[in-house]
């Protein structure tokens, strides 16, 4: 048997353990986590609709409707008309004929990748691709060949040394780096190399694109472009589950085939009628998107000032690079004795060396929270110069 503490006792040696903390607060900016009241800078809740009192009110009278649980799988008796109302909506959303609800991002890409590539076939993945994307490339059993991150040069030479159905999956906004994905370019080698395009876009929906609709609207591209684009709603839609979107005949076959949708219980419905609320709040969310940006713009500005290491991103995800795992748990803990509250991401979620801090912004952020985080940062660098002196 292998000796799972050892294997444990070793990761706490290398600073990589992780930690669950207990949240006594809905997603907001001041949270209280183990009983400690803290000021978040580390949730996906780019729009702050996480507590949204229309999707709140949406789900609450949804459920009195339709009950709490989704019984069974869509195929045998869980599809219920809010799932295709959501269904509807976002199609309409992403300017697609048809897109398909999954009860979460993770299970979408897993069930996506696996349905649309098979053995004997070629998927190349973007080397930063998030997790949920690289398991459903090993699920798929096709041929795996990364690519260095965003390096469209490098993907387009093996796209053409390649034999067979090919499909190029990669992230529209990479989720622990925070940049965007060079579509336009990654397109363009597609359709020169007759490949499938699949971006997942769970941090792009309702961040960046006319009316928050993502990184492919971002570049003015179509659907001809990326033909089947994925995106979560746990992250800027502020509910839970996600989706892809398409063409009819994309979403027909994926009904018959991924597995991830077919083989698990549908989601509470009324969770997809809060959703459908949300989708509206995205649309019209131009004025957070506008605040977003004047927050991320000036946390660039003054951290940087500071002599913090930023990454090259314009998105609600701001990581400031730190290096080796202990130096960043060093400065969250610092930040968290300040009483504000940014995760500390290590390896494997990042490559070794680049461990960060990945600090997250939120449309419910005001200036006053940005002027917090920034004293403490500010503190801390102070601390951290003390200290090397
Ligand atoms: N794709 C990306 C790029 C993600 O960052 C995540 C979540 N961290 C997912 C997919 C998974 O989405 P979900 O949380 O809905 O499972």
């Amino acid at each position: 048997m292998r000796d799972f503490r050892a294997e444990l006792e070793q990761r706490q040696a290398n600073g990589l353990y992780r930690w669950r903390r207990e949240v006594q607060t809905p997603q907001q900016p001041d949270m209280v986590v183990d009983g400690r009241s803290v000021l978040s800078f580390c949730s996906n809740d780019y729009l702050g609709l996480a507590n949204h009192p229309d999707s709140v009110a949406a789900a609450r009278d949804a459920l009195l409707e339709t009950g709490l649980g989704g019984g069974a799988s869509h195929l045998i008796c869980g599809h219920h008309s809010a799932h295709h109302e959501l269904e509807e909506t976002l199609a309409r959303f992403t300017g697609r004929e048809a897109a398909l609800f999954f009860s979460t991002g993770y299970m979408a890409n897993m069930g996506v990748i696996s349905a649309l590539a098979g053995r004997g076939d070629t998927i190349f993945s973007d080397r930063l691709n998030h997790a949920s994307l690289i398991d459903g490339c090993i699920l798929s059993r096709a041929r795996v060949r990364r690519y260095p991150h965003a390096d469209v040069a490098f993907l387009e030479a093996m796209l053409a040394e390649t034999e067979g159905h090919k499909l190029v999956v990669t992230d529209g906004v990479f989720s622990m780096d925070g940049d965007v994905a060079p579509l336009p370019e990654i397109a363009a080698a597609c359709r020169r190399h007759e490949a499938l395009l699949v971006v997942d876009d769970a941090h792009g929906f309702g961040c960046i694109g006319a009316g928050g609709r993502g990184s492919i609207d971002h570049f003015g591209l179509s659907a001809e472009d990326v033909p089947v684009v994925i995106g979560t709603l746990g992250k800027a839609f502020g509910t839970s589950g996600a989706f892809v979107a398409g063409s009819q005949l994309m979403m027909d076959y994926l009904v018959q085939k991924a597995r991830t949708y077919i083989y698990t219980t549908a989601m509470p419905p009324a969770v997809a009628r809060a959703s459908c609320t949300s989708v509206q709040l995205v649309e019209q969310g131009d004025d957070r998107r506008a605040h977003l940006a004047r927050m991320i713009a000036r946390f660039r500005r003054e951290a940087s000032a500071m002599g913090y290491t930023l990454m090259p991103s314009d998105t609600p995800i701001q990581p400031i690079l730190v290096g080796d795992a202990w130096s960043a748990l060093a400065l969250s803990q610092a930040l968290e004795t300040r009483g504000i509250w940014v995760t500390a991401i290590r390896p494997p979620t990042v490559p070794e060396g680049e461990a960060r801090l990945r600090v997250t912004f939120s449309a419910a952020h005001t200036e006053a929270h940005l002027d917090r985080l920034l004293r403490a940062l500010s503190e801390c660098r102070e601390a951290i110069a003390g200290t090397a002196a």
